[in-house]
């Protein structure tokens, strides 16, 4: 999965080429001076943004967004023809190289979990490819790789009708799907969440059901479905923790980024896990405890796996049922998550005479929300 048509995606070196029925342009440099790149692909109605990669540690949605690429210009498959008949998509693969670099350690398919406790590097707030995007026309603090996938983005001849940005959890019960406030009330009502539940299960991976109750913008939606998070929620939560200082960290998100550009596009994250936790202890709804006890005892196991220690590591594995997702499970339900949701977009347009959203002109919405707080 590393080589595709368009080049050579392996860790840490990305370098892509345009095939016919993609443009692939050079968009910038990351801050240590890797190319970022843009493609347009599809000739649908539907304007869809796709970002990949944010987080340094979850290399799989860059792969899944080149896959999603291949499989729209190849047209080979049923889904590929469909993808490129509804939707026009610009798509950056890869938002972080620099992250994908310094985690080249540990990516294999299927990933180790020993490997990954041992290699698997974050950005801190402040420097979160997800939480750095401009919050205005004007503005400027921004991360290379920020400043120009905006920039990329902001080229659509129109708002956008679905914004994607690709992301994973390290471990977790199963799949978890993120769907942006404004549309969890048609994800419920219109059995899109029910759909997404079934190939959570399907996929053999499971539910992350898992209700955090507003936490930095997490709210359940339904089973395994919950709300994006949001940057005004990130920063409530550490302002209420007495960190004005973390808080301030928080910028736009790329879906409130998207969302800036008008229209009312339906924004989704996914996060499916790299290692999926087997076991199941006790729960009401909502609740994930095998989730919250390993999350609990990880960074002992961490520590002593980085001191020459591997036996925590190995025992939680096997008291947990630890297993490993590989690259093409975990991309293909990143992929089928879009599908099910462009389908969705698709559906409430047909529906409607005269789209009843609410357009929003450019740059009228403020991703601050009014919180006040300022750089
Ligand atoms: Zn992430």
């Amino acid at each position: 999965m590393n080589n595709t048509r368009f080049g050579s995606a392996s860790p840490g070196s990305w370098s892509l080429s345009s095939i016919p029925g993609c443009e692939v342009v050079k968009i910038g440099e990351s801050r240590e001076k890797r190319t970022l790149y843009g493609m347009v692909c599809g000739k649908g109605p539907l304007h869809v943004s796709l970002t990949a990669g944010a987080h340094a540690d979850e290399p799989v949605g860059p792969r899944a967004a080149l896959r999603l690429a291949e499989e729209i210009v190849s047209e080979q498959t049923e889904r590929g023809r469909w993808f490129a008949s509804s939707c026009t998509f610009r798509i950056v693969p890869h938002t972080n190289p620099d992250g994908d670099a310094h985690n080249s350690s540990w990516q294999t398919n299927p990933p180790d979990f020993l490997d990954w406790l041992r290699g698997a590097r974050r950005e801190p707030p402040g420097e979160d490819v997800e939480f750095n995007y401009p919050g205005s026309k004007d503005d400027r603090a921004l991360r290379p790789e920020n400043s120009c996938t905006a920039s990329f983005l902001a080229q659509s001849a129109q708002p956008y009708d679905l914004h994607y940005s690709m992301h994973s959890m390290g471990v977790a019960e199963g799949a978890w799907f993120l769907i942006c406030r404004e549309w969890a009330e048609m994800a419920r009502k219109t059995g899109l969440c029910k759909r997404l539940a079934d190939i959570g299960e399907a996929s053999g991976l499971g539910l992350h059901d898992i209700e955090r109750n507003g936490e930095k913008g997490f709210s359940r939606i339904d089973r395994g479905v919950s709300t994006t998070p949001r940057s005004d929620a990130m920063r409530s939560h550490f302002l209420e923790r007495n960190d004005p200082g973390m808080a301030a960290k928080f910028r736009p998100s790329s879906m409130e980024y998207v969302q800036a550009l008008g229209g009312n596009p339906l924004c989704l994250v996914s996060e499916v896990p790299m290692f999926v936790i087997r076991k199941r202890l006790p729960a009401a709804e909502g609740e994930v405890p095998a989730f919250e006890e390993v999350r609990r005892r990880l960074p002992s196991v961490r520590e002593a796996a980085l001191a020459g220690n591997d036996k925590p590591a190995l025992e939680l594995r096997q008291e947990f049922q630890i297993e490993p997702v590989s690259w093409e499970a975990h991309s293909e339900l990143q992929i089928e998550f879009l599908r099910l949701c462009v389908e969705a977009v698709l559906n409430v347009k047909a529906s409607q005479a005269t789209p009843r959203w609410q357009v929003l002109p450019r740059w009228e919405v403020d991703p601050y929300g009014g919180s006040g707080e300022g750089e």
